[in-house]
């Protein structure tokens, strides 16, 4: 299930040409986390970026923070960008591309960083054609502008879903800048990406957070109490990607619901088996279980 295992993938890395670096002007649509992170490395390699966002007071902020060289809340300043990189919420990415199209060139190359692929390809696709999904697979747990880091995409995956309609220019261009901030590149089909980010992103977000629900739901105050206090290292890893921005989680859910109910389904199964294991005093069993994920988890990372 891990992208690079995948037949249809492919991985790349290297290093950005000087002409793209000198040349290139990028858009960016959504000055938050990842919007205002990849504006502060394109900028630092070179790259002219034009920022877009909704609030004028987050614009600012940008420019001062180093992550654009100008920006405004108008999708018309975007007509001299070379390739637009649309890093809104997921529900308003499609309303965006509507808005800023009449303002492009037929040249200009469309990318998003949607963690969900194969609803927002098919629907940018067809307003679009010189469009390429894209989702740079790194984060934290905060948003905004002030959110924003320098490196966060080095030596990260960053995943290309083109279908059999993208212009390979625009895949080329769209992988260019990718390198060009560190990450490794994979190439796959956008429903592969959504089934493979189930399992290794989605799904932990709905175990982290249910986690944490069990846990708060202990009756005895005196117990509760005393487990928050005892939470380490243990307990803040696994809760951790439960407590990040919940409209991401949210908008994750339901974009990607077949496939985030196929791996919860599947993850119900495994907890299952361990209850049984348990119940029935299976400790070889449990010990099995235990040491198949001790050494195939290195591998698998
Ligand atoms: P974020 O920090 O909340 O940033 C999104 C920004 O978009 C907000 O700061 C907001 O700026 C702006 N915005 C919202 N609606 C807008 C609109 N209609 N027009 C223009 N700007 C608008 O969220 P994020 O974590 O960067 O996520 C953005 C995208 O990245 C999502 O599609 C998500 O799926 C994807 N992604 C997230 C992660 C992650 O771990 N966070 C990882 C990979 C990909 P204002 O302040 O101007 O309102």
């Amino acid at each position: 299930m891990v992208m690079d295992d995948s037949a249809a993938a492919m991985e790349t890395a290297g290093s950005a040409t000087d002409r793209a670096a000198t040349e290139l002007t990028v858009g960016i649509v959504g000055l938050g986390l990842i919007g205002g992170s990849l504006g502060l490395d394109l900028r630092r390699r070179g790259y002219r970026v034009l920022g877009v966002s909704r609030k004028a007071v987050t614009c600012d902020r940008a420019v001062e923070r180093g992550a654009a060289d100008e920006a405004s809340i108008e999708l018309s300043s975007l007509a001299p960008a070379d390739v637009i990189i649309l890093c809104t919420p997921l529900n308003v990415l499609g309303k965006t591309v509507e808005q800023l199209r009449p303002h492009l060139n037929p040249e200009t190359v469309l990318t998003d960083v949607g963690s969900v692929k194969a609803p927002i390809v098919e629907e940018i696709e067809p307003l679009w054609p010189n469009f390429v999904g894209g989702h740079p697979m790194a984060g934290t747990t905060e948003q905004g502008i002030d959110a924003a880091l320098l490196d966060l995409f080095q030596d990260r995956p960053y995943v290309l879903t083109p279908t059999e309609k993208t212009p390979a220019g625009a895949v080329e261009r769209v992988q260019e800048l990718a390198i060009a901030l560190g990450s490794k590149t994979y190439i796959c089909p956008p429903d592969e990406h959504d089934r493979a980010v189930a399992w290794i992103s989605h799904l932990p977000v709905m175990v982290s957070t249910s986690l944490f629900q069990a846990c708060r739901r202990e009756e005895t105050p005196a117990v509760r109490k005393l487990a928050q206090q005892l939470a380490s290292s243990g307990f803040r890893d696994t809760s951790r990607v439960g407590g990040g921005n919940p409209e991401l989680g949210l908008l994750m859910a339901r974009y990607n619901r077949d496939a985030l109910l196929a791996s919860l389904a599947s993850y119900r199964d495994s907890l299952g088996q361990v209850i049984s294991l348990i119940e029935s005093e299976d400790w070889d069993g449990v010990e099995a279980t235990l040491r198949q994920g001790a050494e195939e988890r290195p591998l698998f990372l």
